[in-house]
């Protein structure tokens, strides 16, 4: 499961409108608030995608199942944002990959 809590922060960050780059420095306020709920859903939403989802997650090769084509941003740089279209970014924070898109989180 290495590697399964970068997707879920991934993808709780665009949902919640969050910048990866903020998450060094604050996240105050409103958008705070936000992030909590947003983890919750992507997290329920695995879940009840089914039993296999979780498994299929990340394979013991490493590599992403099928499940990485319901992700919004993980492994999609380059790719169009499902929300507006921007070409969905990649940053490399302490070692871990973050996709988000520029336009949508702040
Ligand atoms: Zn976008």
């Amino acid at each position: 499961m290495a590697g399964l809590g970068n997707i879920y922060v991934c993808e709780a960050l665009f949902r919640a409108g969050i910048s990866p780059r903020r998450l060094a420095a604050s996240v105050a306020g409103t958008r705070a608030a936000r992030l909590v709920p947003a983890i919750k859903a992507v997290l329920a939403e695995s879940i009840g995608a089914g039993g296999s989802s979780l498994r299929d997650y990340v394979r013991a090769d490493g590599e992403l199942g099928r499940f990485q084509d319901t992700f919004a941003v993980y492994g999609r740089e380059g790719a169009p944002c499902p929300h507006c279209g921007a070409p969905i970014q990649r940053i490399v924070q302490s070692g871990r990959s973050s996709f988000f898109c520029a336009r949508r989180q702040r």
